[in-house]
């Protein structure tokens, strides 16, 4: 039978072509959005995959949306959490929302998400988690403590969480992108992106499919070996 995935910011950007890849290798595929319905529409449409909305950052959300997507799809063996927003600022201007909003979405989803998901997966004995960071997270932004905050709490959540499903068969796992072609960079303005490609060793943005090709390897069944580790697609941006 095959394995069933949640992919949280499914239906956009990394998220969309993390959710494709799965449903071609016959996953049955669940993509979370949370605010924009027409994107998500054309999504599933497009694709057939089951789209659900759910705000990741609302833990009441997340408890009854793994509730309908089991009861639609049936039980979750891979969770892959991938929502995320950027509220930039450098700190003296960054307001207590911007902050929040970003430790909310981008970190408190993970807790969410996996506290939803984690007993079944000890239950029957497999489970895959993957939670994407950042480079920023890794090295930091100018402008970006809350979004940076965020992205390094998941490497440390994603190294805690791991030692305690190893031996129930639950591997947790980051992978950390690099600069990628997708909404959250269009917002950069061009001459900064500029400077940014100009660091990036391979010499271009990555595309939300080399993302997606690290989950794919780190989710599979033969990935059991591979636990608590951060995966860097970056273009040779940052060596960690
Ligand atoms: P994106 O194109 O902006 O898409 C973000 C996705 O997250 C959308 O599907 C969005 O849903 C969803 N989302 C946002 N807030 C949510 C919430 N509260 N509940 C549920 N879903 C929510 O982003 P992306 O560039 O693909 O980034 C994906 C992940 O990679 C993020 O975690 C990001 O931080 C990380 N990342 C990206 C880059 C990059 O260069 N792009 C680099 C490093 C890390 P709606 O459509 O409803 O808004």
């Amino acid at each position: 039978m095959s394995r069933v995935a949640i992919i949280t910011g499914g239906t956009r950007g990394i998220g969309k072509a993390i959710s494709i890849m799965l449903k071609a290798a016959d996953y049955q595929v669940a993509a979370i959005y949370a605010h924009n319905d027409q994107a998500a529409e054309k999504f599933g449409a497009e694709t057939g995959i089951a789209v659900f909305k759910v705000d990741v950052s609302d833990y009441a959300d997340c408890e009854n949306g793994i509730a309908k997507i089991e009861t639609a799809l049936g039980f979750i063996d891979v969770l892959v959490n991938n929502a995320g927003i950027t509220r930039d600022g450098t700190l003296q201007r960054l307001s207590k929302q911007s902050w929040q909003e970003v430790i909310d979405t981008n970190l408190g989803s993970c807790f969410n998400m996996c506290h939803a998901v984690i007993d079944g997966m000890r239950e029957r004995r497999f489970g895959r988690i993957v939670n994407i960071g950042s480079i920023n997270g890794q090295a930091g932004q100018y402008g970006q403590v809350n979004y940076a905050a965020a992205k390094s709490g998941i490497h440390g959540f994603t190294k805690a969480l791991a030692q305690e499903g190893a031996s129930r068969g639950v591997t947790v796992n980051a992978v950390a992108p690099g600069y990628v072609n997708t909404d959250m960079v269009a917002a950069v303005p061009d001459n900064i992106l500029a400077k940014i490609i100009a660091k990036i060793p391979v010499g271009r943005l990555g595309t939300p499919e080399d993302i997606a090709r690290g989950v794919m390897f780190l989710v599979s069944d033969e990935a059991g070996f591979v636990t608590g580790s951060t995966m860097s697609i970056n273009g040779g941006q940052h060596m960690y």
